[in-house]
């Protein structure tokens, strides 16, 4: 049968990556594929910031693929990793090095990763549903509210989540935020049927969820928009707290221990991740609006205005995950992963 496959990847604009994507038409994929059924495709760097027009030749490699909700059975959302013409990674990829973290002996911690990814509709220039002119009430009443003067764009939300749920994606739930117009959805740590999933996977799945976002977004003239602070003023930044877990922070005997000796080395390591966690982040991370000043680094239980948090449960317990929530909505979670497992593995 004949179908489509949409090749998604990430360009080469600094310093936020944005996502492009083009289709293929495929014959006879059978019904569930390798990744390896779908053909390497190139692509033009010189229009993505990847490569000079001279010499614009660059490769598209599937690494995994999703069903396509959007056009529905039998179709595929397919993430690629771009390649230079040689076969090497090209210097955009970071996948590739979140690759090499993991066989460097990351992966041998048996690394989860659940990521909180924050956003706001956006009907031109302004939120979706706020006045023309002026603001909408102050914030309080919004954050995982309900009724129409409460959110906005809810339509748009249930589409997405259901699109996540049919395309395979691993989304864990959704809500309304703190900023009306502002929404979030969670990505990892593991599938509904409770297999766990490698970072790589994650990653990928929360590219593609933003890509569907984006997408569904087109048909009703609204922009989901990944600014760390969309607007200025007393209104909530918008993050991506990452959520994540070794094997040794699940185990009961070992968590606490593990999961202090971590924090102390991302302490140490603290400018090096701000350096990985989007742009805009000075505009985000005030101390103000639930985050840490940007200079400093702050640990706790429960506690929101830290930079690394250790949920109440996981305190109670002694054991399981703890939050990063310095990222911003912007960054890539390929760069956040590879940064965290670097420095709690003493990588680098
Ligand atoms: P918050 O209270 O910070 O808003 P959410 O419910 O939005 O929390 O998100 C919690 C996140 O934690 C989810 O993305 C989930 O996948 C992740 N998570 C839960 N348990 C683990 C774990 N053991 N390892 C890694 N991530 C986890
Ligand atoms: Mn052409
Ligand atoms: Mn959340
Ligand atoms: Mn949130
Ligand atoms: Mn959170």
């Amino acid at each position: 049968m004949i179908k489509q496959a949409e090749y998604i990847w990430l360009d080469g604009r600094q310093p936020t990556q944005r996502l492009r994507s083009k289709t293929r038409i495929v014959n006879g994929l059978s019904s569930s594929p390798a990744v390896e059924d779908f053909p390497e495709w190139s692509f033009d760097g010189s229009s993505t910031y990847q490569s000079p027009g001279g010499n614009s030749d660059l490769l598209l490699r599937p690494v995994s693929y999703v069903d396509d909700p959007v056009r529905g059975a039998g179709n595929y959302l397919v993430m690629c990793e771009v390649m230079n013409e040689d076969g090497s990674p090209h210097e955009s990829n970071h996948r590739a090095r979140l690759r090499e973290t993991l066989e460097k002996g990351a992966a041998d911690v048996d690394p989860w990763f659940g990521f909180e990814q924050e956003y706001v509709l956006f009907d031109g220039n302004r939120p979706l549903g706020w006045p023309e002119n002026g603001y909408p009430p102050p914030q309080g009443p919004f954050y995982c509210g309900v009724g129409p003067n409460q959110v906005y764009g809810r339509e748009i939300v249930e589409q997405h989540t259901q699109a996540c749920i049919n395309a395979g994606i691993m989304i864990y739930g959704i809500n309304a935020e703190v900023m009306p117009a502002q929404w979030e959805f969670q990505v990892g740590y593991r599938s509904i049927n409770e297999e766990s999933a490698d970072p790589l996977t994650i990653g990928d799945h929360l590219w593609m969820a933003r890509w569907l976002l984006f997408r569904i977004g087109e048909d009703y003239g609204v922009e989901a928009v990944l600014h760390s602070k969309p607007i200025q003023g007393d209104w909530n930044g918008s993050g991506q707290h990452t959520n994540f877990s070794t094997k040794p922070m699940r185990d009961a005997k070992t968590g606490m221990a593990t999961i202090e000796k971590y924090i102390q080395l991302l302490e140490k390591k603290h400018e090096a991740h701000i350096a990985e966690y989007g742009e805009g982040l000075d505009q985000r991370l005030t101390g103000l609006h639930e985050t840490c000043a940007i200079h400093e680094f702050k640990s706790g239980v429960a506690d929101r205005g830290a930079s690394i948090r250790i949920p109440r449960q996981v305190a109670n317990e002694g054991h399981g995950y703890i939050e990063d929530r310095r990222p911003g909505a912007n960054a890539n979670p390929y760069r956040i992963a590879n940064r965290i497992l670097k420095t709690v593995c003493e990588l680098d």
